[in-house]
């Protein structure tokens, strides 16, 4: 959850095959009570929103330190933010000629999430597939969770979750029949 309370999502990656049977859509939330060393998706463990750099496409053409009104990007480049000035404000990433800089953590209500997800729904129907929600730790937002589960559920749609298994066993209850 992010500091605002809101479940943010850093991504939603379509045409899986790797995240349960068939063709899926796997939603990655942001937060995670752990923090494993060997984690897959440390963008997500922290729960609010953040600037993400990619060395790999940057070109070095400094666009983005000149464009920053906080100064927070400074001789070194974009590998060494400043992250306690930077204010999130996303004029970097917008001036980036590459994509090498991008902000993650979007939040969704849930019905707006569910109605992403479901203009897949025909490949889920004819793959077996079906959403997964992971992260993160989607069992952090449990309420919001839930509901956009049942909403898939509704639907007709297979779900997974991804989980750490470091939640209350308590709240996670079988859905009636
Ligand atoms: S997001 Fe805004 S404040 Fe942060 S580094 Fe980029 S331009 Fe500067
Ligand atoms: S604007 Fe983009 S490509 Fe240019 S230095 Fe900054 S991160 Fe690298």
């Amino acid at each position: 959850m992010s500091e605002r309370g809101r479940p943010l999502v850093a991504d939603i990656k379509r045409n899986s095959l790797d995240d349960g049977p068939g063709i899926r859509s796997v939603v990655f939330f942001k937060g995670c009570p752990l923090r494993c060393v060997w984690c897959h998706n440390p963008e997500c463990t922290a729960a609010g929103p953040e600037l993400m750099f990619n060395q790999e496409t940057c070109i070095g053409c400094k666009s983005c330190a000149e464009v920053c009104p906080e100064n927070a990007i400074g001789e070194d480049g974009p590998a060494a933010i400043d992250r306690k000035a930077c204010t999130l404000c996303g004029d970097c990433v917008d001036e980036c000629p590459s994509g090498a800089l991008s902000l993650i953590g979007i939040y969704y209500p849930a019905g707006e999430l569910v109605d992403t997800l479901l203009r897949d729904k025909p490949f889920y129907d004819n793959s077996g597939g079906g959403v997964t929600l992971s992260g993160g730790e989607p069992t952090v937002i449990m309420d919001y969770t839930a509901e956009v589960a049942r909403k898939l559920k509704e639907a007709g749609v297979h779900v997974l979750i991804e989980t750490c298994g470091d939640f209350d066993w308590a709240r996670f209850r079988k859905p009636p029949r």
